[in-house]
């Protein structure tokens, strides 16, 4: 019989260690904030948001942070902000979260999926470059798998054919690229800073810019109660200071007193999580198959390590699936170890034929000429569709316990050992020869 868990063996942890894993970190000060917002009724004004943004931008080092609701809503100010319209057309990796730039279509613009590299899975500059039009107005840079992007190469483009940048952050607030932070590249960067993000608050997302015109024009879009703190009385005559974009966008306040204490100690959290994640790697570095993946140039770094992956090489494991390997590690660890990526978004028609609105045509091409079709700008996207089966996702350590993180190394040792029985296993990935196996002799 296999020693393996998932075949009948003995786990390596039979009892798990949920305080290792716990997010946020909830303190006394947080609790005591929290309780104060409620108990004075203070839900929905903003001046703790108003606090929490000076905070923020201080740390960001730019001139204004506007906080928002969430990192939908604050990602979408921002391509207003940016001045994203009718025709034009917004660039994004496809291997990404809907939000990154799903927000585009009902501003009237399109999105245009680009490749990415096949092992930091971060934007290909030059599948990015490949895709420019005319219409081109805007890139979305998003930081993914709180790996930073090749922005060298990626500034360069863009300044070259006058685009603006706008960067998604919510997967690694407070990372460096070349030592200058993430966030602070483009021409306004947005983020989540949800619950499950590194930097979590709750519900709500930020909004850090040096320009104020797009400051002023997200504060615009759906900030109805500042308006008048940005306009002058003759620029919004007519509007009657109502929120252009008919939204509102304002942060709970219990979520900006959250991350009031969030900014006090983000900063310490975030380097024990490095020591543990490191600690964890060293562990597992003699694996053969798994390669870590984490950034080359100096002063770069892997902030809070959000959704932080390995390299699956399924030939090093006899074929045995990302998707098989995983369920066997959970099932030793006693806590889901995950495989993949986000599912690449350019398969979902809301970016090419849906009529959302009811237009009575696609909503992404709406204001395309004829005979121009987002998805063809896109066009082939093969190493994000492979990107899947190569994935396999980090533990998210958030305290460095040497003795607790040894037991986990210890489990993905036994599987990679045991690897073998997993072909016991009826495994529909290594079946059909999809996703990870395209190169496998059966
Ligand atoms: C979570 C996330 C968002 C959206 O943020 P919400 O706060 O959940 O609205 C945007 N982009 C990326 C890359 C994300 O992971």
């Amino acid at each position: 019989m296999s020693k393996l868990a998932i075949l009948g063996g003995k786990p390596v942890i039979e009892k798990g260690h949920p305080e290792l894993f716990q997010w946020p970190i909830v303190n006394e000060k947080m609790l005591k904030d929290v309780q104060e917002v409620l108990l004075t009724g203070n839900m929905s004004g903003t001046d703790i948001s108003r606090r929490f943004e000076e905070g923020f931008a201080k740390w960001q080092k730019r001139k204004y942070a506007l906080s928002h609701n969430n990192g939908t809503n604050a990602l979408t100010a921002a391509f207003y902000g940016a001045g994203l319209g009718p025709g034009d057309e917004l660039i994004c990796t496809t291997l990404t979260y809907w939000a990154s730039c799903l927000g585009a279509l009902s501003l009237g613009a399109s999105v245009v999926f680009c490749d990415v590299d096949p092992v930091t899975l971060q934007m290909d500059p030059a599948s990015f470059e490949e895709r420019i039009t005319p219409r081109t107005k805007a890139v979305v840079v998003v930081h993914y798998k709180a790996m930073p992007c090749d922005m060298d190469r990626i500034m360069a483009i863009a300044k070259k054919h006058r685009l603006k940048v706008i960067e998604d952050v919510s997967h690694a607030q407070g990372g460096h690229y070349k030592g200058k932070m993430l966030g602070t590249f483009g021409d306004v960067a947005a983020m989540s800073l949800m619950s499950g993000k590194s930097f979590a608050i709750g519900e709500g997302g930020m909004l850090v810019t040096d320009d104020e015109e797009i400051y002023r024009r997200a504060v615009r879009f759906g900030h109805y109660d500042r308006i008048h703190s940005c306009y002058k009385k003759e620029e919004f005559a007519d509007t009657l200071s109502l929120p252009v974009g008919g939204l509102k966008n304002r942060m709970h306040q219990m979520s900006s007193a959250v991350g009031l204490v969030q900014l006090e100690k983000y900063e310490k959290e975030r380097r024990e999580i490095d020591r543990a994640m490191k600690y964890f790697w060293k562990k597992v570095s003699d694996i053969p198959g798994l390669t870590k993946v984490y950034p080359k140039e100096k002063g770069s770094d892997k902030a809070g390590w959000y959704a932080s992956h390995f390299m699956y090489d399924s030939e090093a494991f006899s074929g045995v699936s990302n998707k098989t390997f995983c369920e066997a590690l959970t099932r030793e660890c006693g806590t889901t170890v995950f495989p993949g990526a986000n599912m690449p978004l350019h398969y979902s028609s809301l970016f090419s034929s849906f009529d959302i609105y009811g237009h009575g045509r696609p909503t992404a091409k709406l204001y395309l000429p004829n005979g121009v079709y987002p998805r063809k700008l896109s066009g082939k996207l093969p190493v994000a569709e492979k990107a899947g089966g190569t994935v396999i996702n980090d533990l998210w350590f958030k305290h460095c316990d040497k003795e607790a993180i040894d037991r986990y190394a210890e489990a993905f040792h036994k599987v990679a050992k045991y690897h073998r029985d997993l072909l016991k296993i009826n495994d529909t990935d290594r079946i059909t020869g999809s996703i990870a196996f395209t190169k496998r002799k059966h």
